[in-house]
């Protein structure tokens, strides 16, 4: 099956799984390059997603939109999803057993893209992938996550309409991505295994 398939299939599945939480909000799978080097993964779709069922095209999305432009890249290129399929009610934080619900979902999603690179945006995303992370520290550091992929925590661009500070920090991480998507390759090798440099700061090898 082509990739394009698998994301119907995927789709369809996550249409009829009536176990799912959060019913009551539509489907927001994700939307972009399906042959991206970048994944973006942000939370949850809030209410303007909800009602056109993209990704990011709200205050946030609109940020992420520039910030992406800024590097020289297009909406177009990269692919854009979230760890929750649905919004929680009044944009409240996602509850734990709802992102475990929605976990083997997404699992699969990143499977079938396949993508070098992970951009998570905000805390719970990068929580998703490595728990320990703390957000203020870990943001902008590269993570191996085995796989031959790379992770790049960064800050929710709600975090950077909401404070000068976090979005002079959220844009200067986001410069480095055309430079981790070019040395990916170096980057993940530099090690052997997966477990010695599971959370550890590559940084400094890279830049
Ligand atoms: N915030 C998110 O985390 N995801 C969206 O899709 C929109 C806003």
């Amino acid at each position: 099956m082509s990739k394009e398939e698998l994301l119907k299939k995927l789709e369809k599945e996550l249409l009829e799984n009536t176990s799912l939480p959060l019913r009551e909000s539509n489907l927001v799978l994700g939307e972009g390059n399906i042959n991206c080097d970048v994944l973006f993964i942000g939370e949850a779709p809030g209410k303007r997603e909800d009602e056109l069922k993209r990704p990011f095209v709200g205050r946030s999305g609109r940020l992420l939109d520039k910030l992406i432009e800024a590097i020289g890249w297009k909406r177009e290129d990269v692919y854009i999803t979230n760890i929750v399929k649905r919004r929680p009610p009044m944009n409240r934080d996602p509850l734990p057993e709802e992102i475990e619900a929605y976990r083997p979902y997404l699992t699969r999603q990143i499977d079938i893209i396949n993508p070098k690179i992970i951009a998570t945006l905000g805390r719970f995303s990068m929580n998703y992938f490595i728990p320990t992370a703390k957000i203020t520290k870990d943001q902008g550091k590269i993570f191996r996550i085995g796989n031959g992929k790379l992770l790049i925590p960064l800050f929710h661009p709600a975090a950077g309409l909401r404070s000068t500070e976090m979005l002079k920090k959220l844009t200067e991480s986001f410069f480095k991505l055309p430079l981790i998507v070019k040395k990916h390759k170096a980057l993940i090798q530099e090690k052997p295994s997966h477990e010695e440099i599971m959370g550890s700061n590559i940084q400094e090898n890279l830049l």
